[in-house]
């Protein structure tokens, strides 16, 4: 198995903050054993996945993407880290260009690489993955519905062939039927585009079914890691408990995504 990110005792403080938003904090990320981050609102999760990311510098510790530091990377070096790993964030809306058609959204990644596919052929591949007709192309995003943005995001950040998909609080925004339908989709296409996931959640339900492993946080530590399901049916610490006993429509909700997925 091979190892992708290795996060060791990064700490993060923000400026004029009188404590640590996070840490220290130490994980790793194995090839295909796609990892949920969870933990309530201000846990720190949006803070380690965009230190992950090389996007965030951390006051301290160390995040390697397979072995390389991720932070402090120049020219090829940072352009191949940015290829081999994207983000997905909760608001398409937000993260898509308004004045841009869906086309030219996915497009755009993939005229920065310079590939010799042409472009319009892979931007149909990739509206294809997502499963949107290819006449998807010529709108714009405020004509599509919630999940459909999510699908044009998630069909951007394929676009590059990464390696890992960090996506964070990607389904949050959406109903709970459109939810199981992108965790679905993102499923599937982990499976056929060899992809890693990193899944940050604040909901338990969304979980289960997609992550092999998970980390729960807390106030910007992480209090229990382990295989999922373990985790779910037998939590150690007295956190991932009340995280559990909060979430009363828990069965229920994993009923209804098992089900759709
Ligand atoms: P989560 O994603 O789990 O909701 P965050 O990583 O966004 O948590 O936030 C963790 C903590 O860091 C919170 O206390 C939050 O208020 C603080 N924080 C996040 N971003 C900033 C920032 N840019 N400047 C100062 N504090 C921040
Ligand atoms: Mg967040």
């Amino acid at each position: 198995m091979s190892t992708l990110f290795t996060v060791d005792a990064v700490r993060k403080r923000y400026r004029g903050a009188a404590e640590d938003a996070l840490g220290p904090v130490s994980l790793s990320v194995e090839a295909g054993r796609h990892l949920a981050i969870i933990g309530e609102s201000g846990s720190g999760k949006t803070t380690l996945s965009r230190i992950m990311l090389g996007l965030l510098p951390p006051t301290a510790g160390v995040v390697q993407y397979r072995g390389t530091p991720v932070h402090d990377l120049r020219g090829q070096a940072a352009r191949d880290l940015r290829r081999r790993v994207q983000l997905v964030l909760q608001d398409p809306f937000a993260s898509l260009s308004p004045r841009m058609r869906v086309g030219d959204i996915v497009a755009e990644p993939l005229r920065i690489l310079h590939r010799g596919v042409p472009v319009r052929t892979r931007v149909a591949e990739l509206l294809a993955a997502v499963e949107l007709d290819p006449s998807f192309a010529r709108r714009f995003p405020h004509e599509l519905s919630g999940g459909q943005r999510q699908r044009v995001a998630i069909a951007r950040a394929l676009g590059p062939r990464p390696e890992v998909l960090v996506a964070d609080e990607p389904v949050s925004a959406l109903d709970v039927s459109v939810q199981a339908q992108i965790l679905r989709l993102l499923r599937r296409l982990a499976e056929h585009e060899a992809l890693t996931l990193v899944l940050v959640s604040h909901d338990l339900g969304i979980v289960q079914n997609l992550c092999h492993t998970s980390v729960v946080m807390h106030r910007g530590r992480i209090v229990e890691f382990g295989a999922t399901t373990e985790l779910l049916a037998d939590p150690q610490h007295p956190y991932t408990r009340e995280l559990l006993a909060s979430v009363p429509a828990l069965p229920q909700h994993h009923e209804t995504i098992g089900k759709i997925l």
